[in-house]
């Protein structure tokens, strides 16, 4: 099978990955033995018992109706001696007795088709189930480095198109492998006990089918990993135009955007209809192929009953009974070798999916902690940099050498241009990635040596891009504490100055936010991501431009609820308003990654440079400002523009 490397994000990991499929039965398949033994045993059971109708029927026709041959010897494969016993003397016993056997095929096949269903259904549901849940742990659990390089589309294809397509094969492909499977053997060895010389008529157009059917597969398979492809890309674009809806009405791009839109549907109708094109051709060659076996087992087999002896090479004798079955059996096992194909269609595709899957889970991405890390335990709330270098990518260093030392309760604020690196010095603290030099230490325990859940759990962040949940406005407030009372929830929504147009909304705290809570402004959202911070009491707090987002009346009024916040609690902050900063304890200026000022406001405004600067144009004192520092804004920011594109 050529790899389909267009729609396999994950083709490095795969590679990987040896043996998906048996991982997949060793991992997952062991727990469900039981269901998996009953689905094989029901399949067999069940095609055994759909094949003795035809069988009793050409035994009825020799035995009973034209009486040539006994009963009881005319079963095909089973010995004489077991049946004799059973089978009653007189024709119409022996009548009656195949009514019942019918009866019984019937019946026992409806029990041994559910009980094949059952088993299989379950056997592919539980291991469904658990290998998503499995995946989406550990996707959980990688660090963030791995979620800037992959799209949220891909992740989501494994945990959807990738885990269903396993279903579909565990559920459907096995059942009808081992449906098929029986039915081919089953035939094959009932017409070759029967007469083994029409047998060889019957069963001559198999190999041409295997191969012909063989050859299909190499056709289409390539036209199928097209379709895929250019299915994702129809899909991708489909959910980005969605995503940014918005934007396309305010730029008038609805034209250009279902011009780009046909486009791509153009590309997958084309891969789509090749294929269609291929596959409808397929069939009625079959046909033709399984016309030609009909036809000669007829042609062959008719002769021999009218003549009464072999026509041509042939020998021996052929019952009229036998001829029925053979004509009846024969248009029974073309189609399972048809099914072979799509069977080995599901089986590849399942394995490029497991080892998509299996890639996802051996992904080493994670932060590691130690094995009987402690707790972090915060006593005072100090907390120290010591030498910090980090770069997204290892050969970049986003922010070098930074030292600084926050005592308990002391608020540190972050001040600087865009990209200066602010908010990666915070996520270094919240251990969102390592360090890549240097240490990070809370109350002189390494960030590194202590579990990350009372880390993340003691640290509350805030940030300028404030996510909600869909959900009610109450419950995003209690995410992350989420046995918090209702008391508490309005107390805390109370001191983020949120109460009062959460109280307004419809339903008050139980109205739905939306998706992403685009139902609220972007400075409700915020509130509500400051009450949450709130309502979490953490030690240690993490402010990264919290009030961007709101009118300068609202932050005031958060302000002084902040103030009240982080009074006793070491707070570090960044913020474009300076005004909401001046009072800190600390004020650490970066610039490229460096720190390049460090002080208090007043130290600062002192030294005359680039906080003295960014004070003076917050101040409206532009023309103030000496040449040289504009100069170097306009640099700065072509750099920021330059990067971004
Ligand atoms: P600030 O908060 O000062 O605006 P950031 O810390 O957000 O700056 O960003 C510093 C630099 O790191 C920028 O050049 C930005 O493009 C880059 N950066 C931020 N986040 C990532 C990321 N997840 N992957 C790669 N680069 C990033």
């Amino acid at each position: 099978m050529p790899p389909d490397t267009d729609d396999d994000p994950f083709e490095v990991q795969k590679e990987r990955v040896d043996n998906p499929m048996r991982r997949l039965f060793d991992e997952y398949g062991r727990e469900n033995t039981a269901q998996f033994v009953v689905g094989v045993l029901a399949s067999v059971a069940a095609r055994i018992l759909d094949l003795l109708p035809p069988v009793v029927l050409g035994l009825a026709i020799d035995a009973i109706i034209r009486q040539d041959k006994s009963f009881a010897a005319g079963f095909p494969v089973i010995p004489e001696a077991w049946v004799a016993p059973f089978v009653p003397g007189t024709r119409v016993g022996q009548f009656y007795f195949a009514v019942g056997i019918i009866v019984v095929s019937f019946l026992g096949g409806a029990a041994f088709h559910w009980l094949r269903n059952w088993g299989w259904n379950s056997f592919a549901q539980h291991i469904q189930h658990a290998i998503r849940t499995d995946t989406y742990d550990q996707m959980q659990r990688l660090n963030m480095e791995f979620f800037a390089d992959k799209q949220t589309g891909e992740m989501m294809s494994i945990l959807s198109n990738d885990v269903n397509r396993l279903e579909r094969f565990l559920n459907d492909g096995m059942n009808s492998f081992f449906r098929l499977s029986v039915m081919v053997v089953a035939i094959a060895a009932i017409l070759l006990s029967y007469n083994w010389q029409l047998a060889l008529v019957a069963l001559f157009p198999v190999p041409l089918i295997s191969l012909f059917t063989w050859k299909f597969i190499q056709i289409i398979q390539p036209k199928y990993a097209d379709v895929r492809s250019s299915v994702g890309t129809l899909n991708s674009r489909l959910e980005n135009n969605l995503g940014g809806i918005q934007v396309i009405k305010t730029f008038n791009a609805e034209n250009h955007e279902s011009d780009r839109v046909d486009d791509v549907s153009g590309d997958y109708f084309d891969a789509n209809w090749d294929a269609i094109d291929t596959r409808i051709k397929f069939f009625p060659a079959l046909r033709i192929l399984a016309g030609i076996g009909f036809t000669l087992t007829f042609l062959v087999g008719g002769l021999w009953v009218i003549q009464g002896e072999g026509p041509g090479p042939f020998t021996g004798t052929l019952a009229v009974g036998e001829f029925v079955t053979f004509i009846l059996l024969t248009q029974q096992f073309v189609w399972p070798l048809a099914q072979f194909g799509q069977i080995i269609n599901m089986y590849q595709r399942a394995r490029a999916s497991s080892a998509r899957i299996f890639g996802l889970m051996d992904e080493p991405g994670r932060l590691e902690e130690q094995p009987n890390a402690p707790e972090l335990d915060i006593t005072e709330g100090r907390v120290e940099y010591d030498d910090v270098s980090f770069g997204y990518d290892k050969n970049e260093n986003i922010i070098e050498d930074i030292s600084f030392d926050v005592a308990g309760g002391e608020t540190l604020a972050l001040v600087g241009p865009t990209g200066a690196g602010k908010s990666t010095v915070l996520k270094l603290l919240m251990r969102m990635y390592d360090t890549d030099e240097g240490a990070i230490r809370i109350d002189g325990q390494d960030l590194r040596e202590v579990t990350l859940r009372s880390l993340r759990r003691q640290v509350g962040y805030v940030s300028q891009e404030t996510f909600l949940f869909y959900g009610t406005v109450k419950e995003n407030i209690a995410y992350g504490t989420f046995d918090a009372s209702d008391d508490d929830i309005v107390a805390a929504a109370k001191a983020a100055e949120a109460h009062e147009f959460i109280t307004n909304l419809p339903d008050g705290y139980d109205t739905k936010v939306g998706e992403r809570g685009v139902k609220l402004s972007g400075g409700q959202r915020q509130r509500v991501s400051i009450a949450r911070a709130i309502l979490k009491d953490p030690e240690i707090l993490v402010l990264d431009e919290a009030t961007s987002d709101v009118d300068t009346e609202t932050e005031m009024l958060i302000q002084r609820s902040l103030d009240e916040l982080t009074a006793d609690r070491t707070t570090f902050a960044i913020a474009h308003r300076l005004s909401t900063i001046k009072d800190a304890d600390q004020i650490v200026v970066l610039e490229g990654g460096h720190i390049v000022e460090h002080g208090t406001h007043d130290d600062l405004l002192g030294d005359g440079g680039l906080y003295a600067h960014l004070w003076g144009v917050q101040a409206g004192e532009i023309d103030q400002l000496p040449d040289e520092f504009i100069e170097r804004a306009a640099r700065r920011q072509a750099e920021v523009d330059a990067s971004d594109d």
